[in-house]
């Protein structure tokens, strides 16, 4: 019998945590456990999942001081899960118990629990009211408290929540979230005899059903674009050899459908694949027809699903019953059977890089995975990424709609010469009225939350800041309140200034709760649709305002980049950008490539019915190369020049960077940190390979200090972040310093 093995935990992110712990076999134990199998074990006080990395101690450990492991599962991850962790931890520079974690399917996590039960209520039809046999949802001829004098009456509240029950019952959770009410009003409604609680199972999320999954639709007959894109596709994909390949269609010009065909291909050769989609509550029409065409061969993971179901789910892929993975950035990491294919939809999306541990960026990991066995590896955008451009061997392009409908005509609006005090301008106004008046729909685009942007004191010059962080606070006037988007940190909205206390606060640039304010001189209060992170924020939400929107005429959908992404709703004739400078000045070397996408997929949103569409973007910046050139959806100038700015500065796809940041509650052992990389990293790098070390503003109370590392040979740059972490990491985190390195970042502030 072996006495020892070894065992990485399988915790959340934590830096120190992330090396293998030696544990020994209990006495008696059945068999010896095996490399790559799921255990459980005792950490600290707790019982965590690992993964037993070796056989053996790692050391002179006395044997009978180790922690005996507590139960084996059976289950082996296979050595490609494995491999794939190990490329995680050496490529992004991830803890090892994060990697291992992020590649183990999510039923495997946990030890198996017993089926849970969940409470449920559901209406109880009082006596004698009859229902009819093929009753529904919108008979309510048992639950109308007025025919039921028998019963309590009900208080306002509790009668808008009865009625708005489901005739079929819901989790009492599911329920209150849906509703928005709370807990007491349930309990009332049981009280009174209105509702009946029981327990169930908790049941399978009605959400992400297709809509009619018993009648596939038959596949379109291709366009002569799609076709010629499909052979060279299918060429590369019957090569054997790893290809990269990049489908760059403009909005609507029906990738999805060159999709099908390819899946289609790989499962008809008995192959796997995966599609990754950015967050699938906006994209839930690409999952859709995913299944609708390949119903239960297809598996959908996605954090978003109620839990039973991403269980099954996931345990579904694991088994190889399910041969497609449809899902967000993580199932780049689903153990498919002989994986022929990943497809990456939408793949400019900033939602495929995970900003926590391991910082994987699910492009990169998808391309390492199919490099690794061969096979497609395919980028699908209207916009794609300069990077994607770069590397794909392959790029198709599809230039035209099939529908026959034209892209869109996008109209600038200089706001340096506009009249009116709102945020449209007089004719973003009188475009949207037009739009109404015709009974039409529209998209209004403002990335910007809340109701104003800050609130300043115009006597003293204060802005109210967020005490934790070195950043204005977001002013919500409905609610009263001002917010922090960095650390959640909210208060009532202070009336006069808390610096000097003379004077009434300004209001900063206006965002999203302001301009539904001012669009409801436009359109009734029921054809408005606000989608944005403070009023959405559940994926079923999502698909409620998503729905309502298309199902209303004349409507209104306003919202912040949310409103920007895939949807397909041929009702919609114009788009307003109201401002599309908000990302413009970011600090960011994408800024540019950003905006030019946020445009030109905004643009997209419109005209994809039988009338044709129009777009205004409003700008302070006419004269800016991302914005004039957004202009031209199909992107080739801009291309061209952002290609030249980006060589010229040597940023990605010329260069690779790699991202370090320290934080800590005491600035100067941040700043002094910062200062010993930078110094460490001079003798080895050349001047333009290092940038900084710069302070960043302070967020929940800890100082922040960054440096970038731009090298050509990112190999070279992670071995001298890896060595000099190494003599860092000890002292520095001694003295509460956190480092945090980011290979690939997206993001920089
Ligand atoms: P994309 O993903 O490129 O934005 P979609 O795949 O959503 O575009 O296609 C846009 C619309 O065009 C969809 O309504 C789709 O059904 C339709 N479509 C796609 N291919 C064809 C075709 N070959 N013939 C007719 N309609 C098509
Ligand atoms: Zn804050």
């Amino acid at each position: 019998m072996i006495p020892a093995v070894q065992v990485i935990p399988l915790l959340r992110p934590r830096s120190l945590q992330s090396r293998a712990f030696d544990y020994r076999v209990p006495e008696g134990a059945e068999r010896e456990p095996l490399v790559g199998e799921l255990v459980t074990v005792p950490f600290g006080r707790r019982r965590v999942r690992g993964v037993v990395t070796a056989i053996g101690a790692s050391g002179e450990v006395a044997f009978a001081r180790l922690a005996p492991l507590d139960s084996m599962s059976g289950v082996v991850l296979p050595p490609e899960l494995l491999d794939l962790a190990g490329f995680l931890s050496e490529h992004y520079l991830a803890p090892a118990g994060a990697s291992l974690r992020a590649v183990t399917p999510v039923h495997l996590l946990k030890e198996p629990a017993p089926e849970r039960e969940v409470s449920w209520v559901e209406p109880v039809l009082s006596e004698g009211s009859a229902v009819p046999e093929d009753a529904n949802g919108t008979d309510s001829g048992g639950r109308d408290p007025e025919a039921e004098p028998e019963r309590a009456a009900l208080t306002p509240r509790q009668r808008e929540v009865f009625e708005q029950l489901l005739p079929e019952g819901e989790p009492v959770a599911e329920l209150t979230r849906r509703l928005g009410t709370t807990r007491a009003v349930v309990a009332a409604l049981v009280e009174k005899g209105y509702l009946r609680q029981l327990l169930r199972a908790p049941r399978e999320s009605a959400d992400l059903e297709p809509e009619d999954a018993l009648e596939p639709p038959p596949p379109l007959a291709l366009t002569q674009e799609q076709a010629a894109a499909l052979t060279r596709l299918t060429e590369a994909l019957e090569e054997g050899e790893a290809s990269r390949a990049l489908l760059w269609g403009v909005t609507g010009s029906g990738k999805t459908e060159v999709y099908l065909r390819l899946l289609e291909l790989v499962l008809g050769q008995d192959g796997g694949a995966i599609v990754l989609v950015p967050e699938i509550a906006l994209t839930l029409q690409t999952v859709n027809r995913v299944r609708e065409r390949f119903g239960d061969q297809v598996a959908v993971l996605h954090s978003a699903l109620p839990e039973g179901r991403r269980l099954k789910e996931s345990a579904r892929v694991f088994s190889g019953e399910a041969r497609v993975v449809v899902g967000a950035r993580s199932a780049v990491f689903a153990p498919v059977r002989d994986l022929r294919m990943i497809i990456v939809d939408e793949a400019h999306d900033a939602s495929y890089k995970q900003e926590e541990e391991p910082r994987y960026d699910a492009r990169t990991v998808a391309w390492w995975r199919i490099r690794q066995g061969g096979g497609l590896h395919l980028e699908g955008s209207a916009t794609p990424r300069l990077e994607s451009l770069h590397d794909s061997r392959l790029v198709l392009r599809l230039k035209e709609r099939p529908t026959g409908q034209k892209l869109p005509q996008v109209e600038v609006i200089d706001l340096r010469s506009r009249g009116g005090r709102g945020v449209l301008s007089p004719a973003a106004s009188e475009a949207l009225r037009d739009v109404m008046r015709r009974g039409e729909q529209a998209i209004v685009l403002l990335n910007r939350r809340g109701y104003a942007s800050f609130l300043r004191c115009p006597s003293c010059g204060e802005v109210v800041l967020c005490p934790r962080c070195e950043i204005s606070l977001t002013y919500f006037r409905r609610e009263g309140v001002v917010r922090c988007h960095h650390c959640g940190h909210g208060a009532e909205a202070p009336e006069l200034c808390p610096s000097c206390g003379r004077a009434a606060l300004e209001r900063g640039s206006p965002g999203t709760e302001r301009l539904s304010d001012e669009l409801l001189q436009i359109v009734p209060r029921n054809g408005l649709f606000r989608l944005d992170s403070d009023t959405v924020t559940s994926t079923g939400r999502v698909q409620e305002v998503l729905e309502g929107f298309a199902g209303t005429r004349p409507s209104l959908l306003v919202g912040t980049q949310m409103v920007a992404k895939g949807h397909d709703f041929p009702g919609v004739t114009l788009v307003v950008v109201a401002d599309s400078d908000t990302a413009l000045y970011l600090p960011d070397f994408r800024a540019g490539e950003r905006t030019f996408q946020l445009l030109a997929q905004v643009a997209g949103r419109a005209g994809r019915g039988k009338n044709p569409g129009r777009v205004l973007v409003q700008t302070w910046n006419p004269e800016v190369g991302c914005i004039r050139m957004a202009l031209d959806q199909r992107g080739e100038a801009f291309y061209r020049e952002e290609s030249a700015i980006r060589r010229r500065l040597g940023y990605p796809p010329y260069a690779e960077l790699i991202r370090i940041l320290l934080s800590g509650k005491d600035e100067k052992q941040v700043r002094a940190g910062a200062v010993y990389l930078f110094e460490r990293f001079t003798k080895y790098l050349a001047d333009d390979e290092l940038l900084g070390p710069a302070r960043l503003p302070v967020i929940r109370r800890r100082s922040r200090w960054h440096l970038l590392l731009r090298v050509e040979d990112s190999e070279r740059g992670r071995h001298l972040v890896e060595r000099a972490l190494a003599q860092l990491r000890g002292p520095y985190l001694r003295r509460g310093i956190d480092v945090m390195v980011d290979v690939e970042p997206q993001s920089f502030g």
